[in-house]
Order: C-alpha cells, then sequence, then structure tokens
C-alpha cells in the first residue's frame, strides 16, 4: 500500500531559524553572565541602549521589560494621565490603548485608512479635543506611519503641543524619507517579543527618545520611582532590561537590517505568485519591513480560507479580528469604526519571516489557489 505524501508544514513564523546564525555566540556570552551573576543592569543592557540609540539615530533609548512597558513608560514619562486623552487606531494589538488606560488617561479610538490600515489623519482632525495630550500612531505590520504629515496638520490645528508616541512594536528598522521609525516623535516604544522582527528569548522591549527628561523620567520609572537607591520621588515600576536578553539582542541588531530586505524581497515574491487571484494585496514602502504579510479576503470568505490554508497545514492566523473598540473594556459607548470592523473581518496573514524559502512560498499559494479554484 502507498502512503498519501505527507503535507509540507508551512509555519508562519519559525524563530529558531532566526537565532541560528547566532545561537553559539549568544550561549557564550549567557555562560559568562551566569558566572558573575550579572543579570539586571549589567554592561550588556547598557551597551544595547547605546548601539539601539544609534541604530535609531535617537538621543536615548532605555531598555525596559517589554514593548508594552516602554509605552507606558513613554506616556508616564510625558506627563499624561488623568484627565488626558490619546487619540489611537482602534485596528492594534490591545496594548497600545491599554498602556493608555494604565496610566489613567483615555484611549480615544480612530478608524484608519483603508488601504494602509494606519492611523487616518481625518480621523485626528475629527477627535482632538482640548483634552488630547497625545496621539499614538501605529506602524502596523512594519509600514510606518508618516509622523510629519501628522505634526504637519497638528500645527496647523494649532495644536504643535500635542506629543506623538510611535508604537514601534511592529517596525524596527523601518525608514521612512531616511528616518527610522522609532525616531519621528516625542518618543517610541520598542518591543522585542520573540515573534518581532527583532526578537529576544523572552519579553523585552526599549522607550527610544530624542528629550533629555522623557529619558530621565523612564530611567526612574522602570525602576520604582527610584532616582538614588532607596530614594523614591514617584511611584514607578519594576521593568528592567535584563541582561540575558540584552545578549541575545546585542547578537542579533546587527543582522536586522539584513532580516527585514530578506522579508522585503519575500512580500515581492508573494506579490508575483498572487497576482491574478481575488485578493486584496497588501502594500508596504521601499523602508517598510513587513512584520506581517496580511491579505485582505473580501465576500465573506477569510473564515472558508483559513480553514482551507489550516487544513493544507499552512500558518496563518488574524491579526487582528477586532478592533480594541469593540473588546469588552472598551465596548460600552464605542463609536462606529467601519473602517477597522472591515478589516477585522478580512485580513488574514500568511507565513512570512526572513529565512521562508521559495519551495514554501510556492507551498502557500499552491494551497491559496487551490480555495480559489474549487
Ligand atoms: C507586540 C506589540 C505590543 C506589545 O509589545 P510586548 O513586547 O508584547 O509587550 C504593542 N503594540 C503592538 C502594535 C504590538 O504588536
Amino acid at each position: 500500500m502507498t502512503k498519501a505524501a505527507p503535507l509540507t508544514h508551512v509555519p508562519l513564523i519559525d524563530l529558531s531559524l532566526q537565532v541560528k546564525p547566532v545561537k553559539a555566540a549568544i550561549l557564550k556570552d549567557w555562560a559568562e553572565a551566569l558566572d558573575k551573576g550579572a543579570y539586571i543592569n549589567g554592561p550588556h543592557g547598557k551597551a544595547l541602549e547605546a548601539e539601539l540609540a544609534k541604530f535609531l539615530g535617537v538621543k536615548h533609548v532605555v531598555g525596559c521589560n517589554s514593548g508594552t512597558d516602554a509605552l507606558l513608560l513613554a506616556v508616564r514619562a510625558l506627563g499624561i494621565g488623568p484627565g488626558d486623552e490619546v487619540l489611537v487606531p482602534s485596528f492594534s494589538f490591545f496594548a497600545t490603548a491599554e498602556v493608555v488606560s494604565l496610566a489613567g488617561a483615555k484611549p480615544v479610538f480612530c478608524d484608519i485608512r483603508p488601504d494602509s490600515c494606519l492611523l487616518d489623519l481625518g480621523e485626528v482632525r475629527k477627535k482632538l479635543t482640548r483634552r488630547t495630550k497625545a496621539i499614538m500612531p501605529v506602524h502596523l505590520f512594519g509600514r510606518v506611519f508618516d509622523v510629519a504629515e501628522l505634526k504637519a496638520l497638528l500645527k496647523k490645528a494649532g495644536r504643535a503641543d500635542v506629543k506623538v508616541i510611535e508604537d514601534t512594536a511592529q517596525a524596527l528598522g523601518a525608514t521612512l524619507k531616511g528616518k527610522r521609525a522609532g525616531s519621528l516623535g516625542e518618543a517610541a516604544g520598542i518591543s522585542f517579543y520573540p515573534t518581532k522582527n527583532l526578537a529576544a528569548a523572552g519579553d523585552a522591549g526599549a522607550l527610544a527618545t530624542n528629550d533629555d527628561a522623557v529619558a530621565a523620567t523612564a530611567r526612574r520609572l522602570r525602576e520604582h520611582g527610584m532616582p538614588q537607591r532607596y530614594t523614591h520621588t514617584e511611584i514607578g515600576y519594576n521593568s528592567r532590561l535584563d541582561e540575558l536578553q540584552a545578549i541575545a539582542l546585542r547578537h542579533k541588531l546587527p543582522l536586522l537590517d539584513r532580516w527585514n530586505a530578506a522579508r522585503r524581497q519575500r512580500a515581492e515574491r508573494y506579490a508575483k505568485l498572487f497576482k491574478g487571484l481575488p485578493l486584496g494585496l497588501p502594500q508596504q514602502g521601499a523602508g517598510d519591513v513587513w512584520h506581517q504579510y496580511t491579505v485582505r479576503v473580501k465576500g465573506g470568505k477569510r473564515e472558508a480560507l483559513r480553514q482551507h490554508l489550516v487544513a493544507a497545514k499552512i500558518g496563518c492566523s488574524v491579526f487582528y479580528p477586532t478592533g480594541m473598540h469593540q473588546q469588552k473594556p472598551y465596548a460600552k459607548g464605542a463609536p462606529k469604526l467601519p473602517v477597522t470592523e472591515a478589516a477585522g473581518a478580512e485580513v488574514l496573514s500568511l507565513p512570512m519571516f526572513a529565512e521562508l524559502t521559495a519551495a514554501q512560498q510556492s507551498t502557500v499559494a499552491k494551497a491559496v489557489r487551490e480555495f480559489f479554484a474549487a
């Protein structure tokens, strides 16, 4: 009896491949750190902050526990709290709004542009009030939101005082007009969550800013609001960057631009493979970094395509099925945001990582074609 050929599994992302070229070097430095007992506030943490600041072209980087904490530190360090409003695009990971609430301020949900899935400036114009203290655009899926355009709008509205906090969790390494995402506003939050373009071996994050006072406050807040040992000047957090994560990140950072270029190439390959299919294909600019390759499936067919791909052992996922304004903590009295809600029903993210092979991409395309041919 002959067995049917086994289905080749194509994962959404393969973390083991990314670490491969630097695994030995990381393990060597980890062993040294273990021997020294240097786990927190060690030399690698400080070195990583300096290297990231240089990479981004910013004055300060403050390492912390996660991307969520980096955004929270940014909100707090900019003095945003109770009574304040922060405009956020509703189509993002929950942390974007959550940190605003954690700081005691109110997230005001804005709709997105249908083409880019990024914050819609028309919405900003509509929802700006005298209580608006900041705007937190998200460089979603690795696509850079144009902060300069937003700043021009704010200036025209007589509101140049409104701060811009970039959620750069998904776009480290991306550039727009020669500048890195994460260097464009008053502060930025970066995530090194293991599926992000630059991945730690666990949770880690960093805040980036050109503002000396914001950096100093963030440094205090990440360590219990403690400018000097056992003198506490405000309520802070325990959100330091641990040394083992810093070591992993220091070995990977020099490879990030190469990895991001590989993602671009894979996105181009997908565009060719999917030509002619009734799919909305994602567009990104030359400096964007393809954190996700997210297609739009119209006509209510997204769920059926997702199931077809799961059955064909193709990794895929829905980022994000609902807007944050539709989540339980925010749903009461929330506005309708039709573009966000339509995106939630249509998006499907396909395998995307720097090591994805041409053969794997052909397998993905074949499965997608089968679905539309049926
Ligand atoms: C991952 C992510 C975060 C949170 O980062 P963590 O490191 O997981 O805390 C925030 N915003 C967006 C858009 C993200 O994708």
